[in-house]
């Protein structure tokens, strides 16, 4: 996602007062909850709220002021770009940015108070920046127990520590975390993930018995902050759970006490009765059975509904509608059924996941992907509305 997302105010349109076209409302009463909840679950470790990606598409301003409001104590985001539009909003809270490339602003980073992660080639450009600076950077050195992304090897890890040490010694950086990442919290009867934080906790001894002071040790996401108690360290990661959806195949978002924050909205933009045989959408892929009618669902993959996505379910008052055919950039096709009146059909309400409608499980499903790529796809075209309290104080504990 480029920084653009991020350091304006118009890229993601507020939803206007009344009338609305489409909509993704985003219950940060839901949020809220969900931060107090696994905040409670893994003390005395603290939080960071992961708001990369636009807050996995619940917008990271809003967000980031909630979760901070709710007792997390960090915020996470991939790129610096992301972390620096959160402090040109006002958000001061302790930010880490972990995802860099060249181009990377870390002067800006620094300036800012934005700690970096780093895997080791990093640490050279860190600490040039400090020098423009003229402050020390706060470092937090990743290893890479298994996942085979970013992070030092074990291999490479003494000599990253090394080359940390001599930068500290100079006043240019301050390592004050050490950190990885998990790859199979989510299937937790595998056994990597055991092997992976028996790594992680030889590469924070090393890091320790090299004169670090480690402050903030770090490992788990959200499916191993809840399976995985040993994982929490210092901190955890929360990220999906923030935004109330389960990273499990086998457990609801209430099965783990959360509430999922955004619910997808529209209004029927054309009803039509069709004889059998209809083809319906680009490809003819779907045709009616039977004399139907038809309703025109006013989103498509230009507002990020995935175009690989079949029978992605949909409800309109009492019914569950499929999509049917393809899905073309701006709209789908349901098939409402013989019974159903077209000019009742028309301008009515499609959920189509959230709060009284289909979960975003059933559309990562219906797509073959999983619930974080649902949200976090759904585009800037369609406008963020924010609201509270929808799930009713007395559900509130
Ligand atoms: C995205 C991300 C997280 C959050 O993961 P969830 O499973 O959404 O909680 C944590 N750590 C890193 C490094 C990430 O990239």
């Amino acid at each position: 996602m480029s920084s653009e997302f991020h350091e304006t105010d118009d890229a993601v349109a507020a939803a206007p007062e009344g009338a609305w076209e489409r909509v993704a409302e985003i219950d940060l009463s839901a949020i809220r909850h969900n931060v107090r909840r696994i905040k409670e679950l893994v003390a005395p470790a603290s939080v960071m709220a992961v708001v990369k990606a636009d807050a996995y598409g619940h917008g990271a301003e809003r967000v980031a002021r909630v979760a901070v409001d709710a007792g997390a104590a960090w915020l996470g985001t991939a790129h610096v770009s992301e972390a620096l539009a959160l402090r040109a909003v006002g958000i001061d809270a302790p930010m880490l940015a972990w995802l860099h490339t060249s181009g990377t602003d870390f002067t800006a980073a620094i300036n800012a108070g934005v700690d970096l992660g780093a895997s080791g080639w990093e640490l050279e450009r860190i600490a040039a920046a400090a020098q423009e600076a003229a402050q020390p950077a706060r470092v937090h050195l990743k290893i890479d127990t298994g996942l085979g992304r970013n992070g030092a090897t074990a291999d490479r890890w003494e000599q990253v520590l090394d080359t940390a040490m001599a930068y500290q010694d100079d006043g240019l950086l301050r390592v004050v975390g050490v950190w990885t990442h998990l790859a199979v919290a989510d299937e937790p009867d595998r056994p990597e993930t055991d092997q992976q934080l028996e790594a992680f906790r030889a590469a924070v001894a090393l890091a320790e018995n090299a004169g670090f002071d480690v402050e903030q040790r770090h490992a788990a996401n959200t499916p191993a902050l809840l399976s995985r108690p040993d994982a929490h360290f210092d901190m955890v990661r929360l990220g999906l759970g923030a935004y109330g959806l389960s990273p499990f195949e086998d457990q609801s978002p209430e099965d783990l006490g959360l509430r999922p924050a955004m619910t997808l909205k529209t209004r029927i933009a054309n009803a039509k009765r069709v004889q059998s045989g209809q083809g319906v959408s680009y490809g003819l892929r779907y045709r009616t059975l039977e004399e139907t009618t038809l309703g025109l669902v006013p989103l498509g993959y230009g507002d990020g509904i995935p175009r690989i996505a079949v029978e992605g379910p949909v409800q309109i008052g009492g019914q569950r509608m499929l999509s049917r055919g393809r899905i073309a950039m701006d709209q789908f096709v349901v098939d409402a059924g013989p019974e159903t009146d077209p000019e009742a059909l028309l301008d009515r309400e499609v959920v189509v996941f959230g709060r009284g409608g289909p979960s975003v499980d059933e559309w990562a499903a219906a797509a073959g992907t999983i619930n974080y790529e649902i949200v976090t796809r759904i585009s800037g075209r369609v406008p963020r509305t924010y609201i509270e309290g929808s799930w009713g104080e007395a559900s509130d504990e």
